[in-house]
C-alpha cells in the first residue's frame, strides 16, 4: 500500500493509507504461519509503554506486549458514539479510507463497550491495568449477534476476549495503541489480540526474526 504522513498526528507510527493502493501479495493464515512475523515484534509491556509516553509524548504509540495475569473482562452498555467519533467516521467516508464499506454500519454504536483487566509480566507491575477494547472484532462480533439477547452478547464478549484468549495452553499478547490527543498519550487501549498455542510462541526459532 502507499502511505503518507498523518498530518497533525505526530505519533511516530501514525500514517495515512491510500486505500486505492492496497494489494494483497500473500495471505498468512493460521498461528504457525503468522508466528514467524509476529513473535519477533513482541516486547515491552503496558507499564513500559505508558512510562515511555509519560516521559516523551512522541515515544512509541503502538506495541505488541505480553500479559502477566488476566483478571477479567468488564462489559457495560455503550453510551453511543460521541460527536467527535461520528465526525471521524464522516471523514473516513469522504476520504475513501480503507474501511469505507463499514462506515454506514458504524453509525449505529454497538450495544456494549468492553475493558480488559490484566497485569504485566514484570514484578514491578503492582497496579492492575484496565484497558478499553477498541479491537474491530468487538464491534463485528456484536454485529453478528445483533438479534440475540443482551445476556448472550455479554457472554460472547467475555468468551472471546477472556476465556478463549487466556485459555490454558495459550500465550496471549495484546496490540496496544494510545490516542492522538496529547494529554491522553499515556492511556493505551487494546487494538487487537494474538493468542497462539504456547508451544508455538516465544520459540527460539523466531528470536532472530526473518
Ligand atoms: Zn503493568
Amino acid at each position: 500500500m502507499r502511505v503518507r504522513d498523518a498530518g497533525t498526528d505526530a505519533r511516530p507510527e501514525s500514517l495515512k493509507i491510500d486505500a486505492t493502493s492496497v494489494t494483497i501479495l500473500r495471505s498468512v493464515d493460521g498461528w504457525p504461519a503468522r508466528a514467524p512475523y509476529i513473535e519477533p515484534v513482541i516486547g515491552g509491556s503496558m507499564c513500559s509503554l505508558a512510562a515511555g509516553a509519560g516521559a516523551d509524548p512522541n515515544a512509541a504509540s503502538l506495541g505488541l506486549v505480553a500479559v502477566g495475569s488476566f483478571l477479567g473482562v468488564d462489559v457495560a452498555p455503550h453510551p453511543g458514539w460521541s460527536p467527535a467519533e461520528l465526525e471521524r467516521f464522516s471523514r473516513f467516508a469522504e476520504q475513501g479510507d480503507l474501511f469505507r464499506a463499514d462506515v454506514p454500519r458504524m453509525r449505529q454504536a454497538p450495544r456494549f463497550k468492553a475493558w480488559l483487566r490484566f497485569t504485566c509480566p514484570e514484578a514491578a507491575c503492582v497496579r492492575p491495568h484496565r484497558a478499553g477494547i477498541l479491537d474491530w472484532e468487538l464491534t463485528a462480533l456484536q454485529g453478528r449477534l445483533h438479534d440475540r439477547p443482551d445476556s448472550e452478547v455479554v457472554h460472547a464478549i467475555r468468551n472471546k476476549f477472556g476465556t478463549q484468549m487466556f485459555a490454558p495452553g495459550r500465550a496471549p499478547a495484546l496490540y496496544l495503541g494510545n490516542q492522538e490527543n496529547i494529554v491522553r498519550r499515556r492511556q493505551f487501549m487494546v487494538l487487537g489480540t494474538y493468542y497462539p498455542p504456547a508451544g508455538l510462541a516465544r520459540s527460539p526459532l523466531f528470536l532472530d526474526g526473518l
